[in-house]
């Protein structure tokens, strides 16, 4: 079983359930008293989310580059960044490893490809809807990507940020996301993406009126699966 690297900590609310469906994954797998061979790297989300708001990126790039320099120098074979938002810098993050780095929105659309869904709904952080860094990544492998109406997007990213990142769950924020998804679904789209990896904490199945592909159990269980295979270096990283 290979080493799964996790950087984490954006925000720890998200990480957590990283570690239980990775686990959860490895025991269903090898049953028994199986579990997955972890090391997390949390980092300070404050810092990051500074660099976020203050459009300085590359510091940050500096941050988690360190961060999985670090987890690869401890012995992680294959390394997940725990947020949709920070693939932003997955080109210089990835470019400072020499394992695996396994992209959240090739997980994502892999899983849609082999469901047949070519029109999606993206739900995430202002950054992830609104720049191209996430949604070319889809639209290249032939998705077309349908975001909230202009007037959405900050109450979106609002509830993720002052909300879920700080663990507060509210109905009003839930109906909100299920009236928005439903207003997608009117416009054509096939199912939703869970674009960022607190959303699975406020949106279940049953919430929503399109299929929910929540980045956090994608990433994580194809992490888990990667894990157990044989050749992981064998695998097309796309990078
Ligand atoms: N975890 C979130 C994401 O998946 C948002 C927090 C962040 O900005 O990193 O995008």
């Amino acid at each position: 079983m290979k080493t799964i690297g996790l950087i984490g900590g954006m925000s720890w609310k998200s990480t957590i359930p990283y570690y239980s469906i990775i686990n959860e994954y490895v025991k269903e797998k090898l049953g028994g008293f199986h579990s997955a061979r972890i090391i997390l790297y949390s980092v300070e989300f404050d810092e990051i989310e500074k660099c976020q708001s203050g459009g300085d990126w590359e510091k940050s790039a500096e941050i988690l580059g360190d961060a999985a320099e670090k987890l690869e120098q401890a012995g992680a074979e294959l390394l997940l960044i725990c947020t949709n938002t920070m693939h932003k810098i997955y080109p210089q993050i990835s470019k400072r490893v020499h394992v695996p780095l396994l992209h959240i929105a090739d997980a994502a659309a892999e899983q849609l490809e082999k469901d047949g869904c070519k029109k999606v709904a993206l739900l995430g952080t202002r950054y992830t809807m609104t720049q191209d860094f996430y949604r070319s990544r889809l639209a290249q492998r032939g998705f077309e990507v349908l975001i909230p109406p202009e007037a959405d997007i900050p109450l979106v990213n609002s509830v993720i940020f002052d909300e879920l990142c700080v663990g507060q769950i509210k109905e009003s924020s839930r109906q909100a996301f299920s009236r928005i998804i439903a207003g997608l679904k009117a416009k054509g789209a096939e199912a939703v993406i869970l674009g960022c990896t607190e959303i699975g904490l406020l949106m279940h199945p049953e919430d929503s009126v399109l299929p929910v592909y929540d980045t956090t159990l994608i990433h994580a269980q194809k992490a888990a699966q990667l894990a157990l295979e044989n050749d992981i270096l064998g695998i097309d990283w796309n990078l």
